[in-house]
């Protein structure tokens, strides 16, 4: 167990035993078997949850195809939106706990931690306002004597797949319009941080959700991801995680043609203009590659910057991530956590390897950090570098982790093709206080968002999603119900 001081709540969650969330009931998973989930910041194990295989998934999916057939159905659109509000005021009741399960688990810096329990429960209250809202339409169409109207209903059972840098967000982005769809589902955490989502898990029961309408299954991907996947009676798959996995998941199932919509990986471009406020786009460069260690989605890992401010832009960038604490997320002044996990470190750690190799220089970091007690912890500097062109493996492939290069360019044409030239498209960012370029800029750019003079910026009410292989279809807002919803168009004879 942890010996790092925790708040009882949480040291009490982590003594208890966590089993799998099947028809309302926590149960052990049929073979027995468990794992343990670290804290990436000390190496320590925090405790041991369920590790389920294939009948477990099945039974789960009974649990929650008994759930859409008969309590849940029943349920009114109003009934669902008071529970969904009802489970987003257990959750900021708990958020101090959540938060703090959440920076142990994953590594992170207890106040982002928070940040991002607070998003979560903005998604729930966002989506409580929609079960009453999911309307069809009446359609003009010529037959004449004929009424022609549409339903949206539930697209049914669920697969929800998430990864682990952002647990608690991820879950609730997939949660949170699943059920106000009035589909049922299983929820899948990955694998190194589980805890969050059994602990919301155990609120949703307290809110009320009627058994078998949200189960969670923890265990490894490979075994549990890909039973859900290929299981006849899932409807759909929600996933977000790797590029790899997704087209993996995209194949699989193929067979019974089920819904999917994947969240995949990026590449993406934050493009500095010499006119833009630089102290702003410095900060804001940090932030688009450093938050999370750099373990997100959307990182704005190629700052292409115009050439007469690249040195400059560089310099300063450097010299904020030298002077960043990294440490244990649950002290106060620590403002960088570690990577995830060995496995994670040792693949951030070879890109870097391979940045040098191929030329590029590290401006600052470069290296595992180490001492001053990080050493039991997966921790890697903030690396900048330089020397850097479009080529290396460094400025093409996705390092989820703190490493940023930075790309020195001419014209605004120049930068969009170069910023194109990938087969990513989730994210872009613009820095510049020319308005017109920033929109012909976003105008050409192929990314699910452009973030200009900003980075990072996320609501429930607006649309989220990739280009390319960053994957397809669209989380947040209206776009999200289309995910969880069929469309039926019925006709009647009135002449
Ligand atoms: P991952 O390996 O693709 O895993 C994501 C989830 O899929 C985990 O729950 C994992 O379980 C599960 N999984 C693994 N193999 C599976 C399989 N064969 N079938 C079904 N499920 C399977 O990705 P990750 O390493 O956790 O996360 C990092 C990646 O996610 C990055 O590439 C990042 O860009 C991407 N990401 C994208 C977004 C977005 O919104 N677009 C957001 C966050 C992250 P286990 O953990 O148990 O293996
Ligand atoms: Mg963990």
């Amino acid at each position: 167990m942890a010996t790092v001081a925790m708040r009882s709540e949480v040291s009490q969650f982590l003594e208890g035993k966590k089993g799998l969330l099947i028809g309302g009931q926590w149960v052990d998973a049929a073979s027995g078997e468990t794992y343990e989930t670290l804290n990436p910041a000390t190496g320590e194990i925090l405790t041991r949850v369920a590790s389920a295989g294939v009948e477990d998934v099945d039974r789960a999916v009974k649990a929650a195809r008994a759930a859409f057939n008969g309590p849940w159905r029943k349920i009114t659109p109003a009934e669902r939106g008071k529970l969904l509000w009802r489970l987003a005021d257990l959750m900021e009741q708990r958020a101090d706990e959540l938060t703090e399960l959440e920076t142990v688990d994953g590594g992170k810096v207890r106040r982002i931690a928070g940040i991002e329990v607070a998003i979560a429960i903005d998604h729930f209250r966002y989506y409580a306002g929609w079960p009453t809202k999911i309307e069809g339409n009446t359609v003009p169409v010529s037959a004449p004597g004929i009424l022609n109207y549409t339903l949206r209903e539930p697209v049914g059972v669920c697969g929800l797949i998430v990864p682990w840098n952002f647990p608690i967000v991820m879950a609730s982005w997939k949660l949170a319009p699943a059920l106000a769809a009035g589909c049922t589902m299983i929820l899948k955490p990955a694998g190194p941080t589980p805890l969050t989502a059994l602990r919301v898990g155990e609120l949703a029961l307290e809110a009320g959700f009627p058994p078998g309408v949200i189960n969670i299954i923890t265990g490894p991907g490979a075994r549990v991801g890909s039973a859900l996947v290929r299981h006849p009676d899932v409807d759909k798959i929600a996933f977000t995680g790797s590029t790899e996995v997704g087209k993996q998941i995209a194949r699989e199932s193929v067979d019974n043609v089920k819904r999917i919509s994947l969240e995949l990986g990026g590449k993406s471009p934050n493009i500095v203009f010499p006119d833009a406020d630089l102290e702003g786009a410095v900060r804001g460069a940090f932030n688009a590659i450093f938050y999370n260690q750099g373990q997100v989605c959307t990182a704005g890992s190629r700052l292409f910057a115009a050439r007469s401010i690249a040195e400059e832009l560089t310099e300063r960038l450097a010299d904020r991530a030298r002077k960043t604490t990294l440490g244990n997320g649950l002290d106060p002044k620590v403002q960088m956590g570690p990577v995830v996990s060995e496995t994670q470190m040792q693949t951030v750690l070879g890109y870097i390897e391979s940045g040098v190799r191929e030329g590029a220089k590290p401006v600052s970091g470069g290296k595992r950090a180490t001492g001053n007690g990080l050493d039991a912890g997966y921790f890697v500097e903030p690396t900048v570098f330089s020397g850097v062109v479009d080529e290396m493996t460094i400025a093409r492939e996705e390092i989820f982790g703190p490493v940023v290069v930075v790309l020195p360019f001419e014209s605004l044409e120049e930068v969009a093709e170069r910023a194109n030239n990938s087969p990513y498209g989730l994210a872009a960012g613009i820095w510049t206080s020319d308005i017109s370029k920033a929109h012909k800029l976003a105008s050409l750019l192929k990314a699910g968002t452009v973030w200009i003079n900003c980075y990072n910026v996320f609501d429930a009410a607006s649309p989220f999603g990739g280009y390319k292989q960053s994957g397809y279809g669209r989380e947040h807002g209206h776009a999200a119900l289309e995910l969880y919803t069929e469309v039926k168009s019925v006709w009647t004879k009135y002449d």
